[in-house]
């Protein structure tokens, strides 16, 4: 009874396709997409900190002179790119919700300026505290997110208005 094993003896060469979105016309919308995840990736790496959604729009539609992106495509864009791990979100304790490139720099902490409410990226780690550390209590420390707040360099440069 044994009609010899029938096994297929190769696999399909590709598994199916799952991207096979036919109801959108693909070519078209796929170009334009990955278009927009380049600008806004080098918008994130070029960055002197992490970013707002409409400042990312603002440099997004000036990288591309003409074009009308709109913010929920830079939304859209924003968290494909997390998603590919290409960008993260950095919430500050200020509540402020921002997009950084994610990988390239490694650990870094950040500073906002009181003044105009920028962000900047500290390239050093103000925290001399070594991943592993024991806290007094038994906490052992993983990683942490420092925001220093203060004057940026621009701000302190103006005078400043004081009452006397
Ligand atoms: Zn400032
Ligand atoms: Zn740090």
């Amino acid at each position: 009874m044994s009609s010899s094993a029938k096994i297929p003896a190769r696999r399909p060469a590709k598994t199916a396709s799952k991207t096979a979105s036919k109801a959108v016309a693909p070519a078209k919308l796929g170009l334009r997409q990955t278009r927009q995840r380049g600008v806004i990736a080098a918008i994130l790496e070029a960055a002197p900190g992490p970013l707002t959604i409409p400042e990312i729009h603002q440099q997004a539609l000036k990288a591309q002179p003409g074009s009308n992106v709109g913010i929920a495509t830079v939304y859209r864009t924003l968290n494909l790119l997390v998603e590919n791990r290409r960008a993260q979100l950095v919430i500050l304790p200020s509540g402020d919700t921002r997009y950084e490139a994610a990988g390239h720099k490694g650990h870094h902490d950040h500073f906002q300026c009181k003044t105009c409410g920028k962000v900047f990226d500290i390239d050093a780690c103000l925290l001399g505290l070594a991943h592993g550390a024991i806290l007094p209590g038994g906490y052992r420390v993983e990683g942490h997110e420092l925001t220093l707040t203060g004057q940026c360099p621009d701000c302190a440069a103006k005078p400043v208005k004081r009452m006397r």
